[in-house]
């Protein structure tokens, strides 16, 4: 098993974590529901991106159906 072979000092260590911090989102609305959505990305609401719907939404997804047995 491979050993370090020397103490990383408590400073050293923390500086290491200095970068670590998570940063937020950057959420915007989408133009046309106006939910948050990532810049950038397809919204995952209403599926659209640029004014234009990319991915069609199903309304509703019935879980107990039985057709895949
Ligand atoms: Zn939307």
């Amino acid at each position: 098993m491979a050993v370090p072979q020397n103490k990383i000092s408590k400073s050293r260590r923390n500086n290491r974590r200095a970068h670590d911090a998570l940063v937020a989102g950057n959420p915007n609305e989408c133009p046309n529901c106006g939910e948050l959505k990532r810049p950038h990305h397809v919204c995952a609401a209403c599926g659209h991106y640029d004014d234009r719907e990319v991915v069609a939404m199903v309304d509703e997804v019935d879980l107990d159906e039985e057709d895949a047995a």
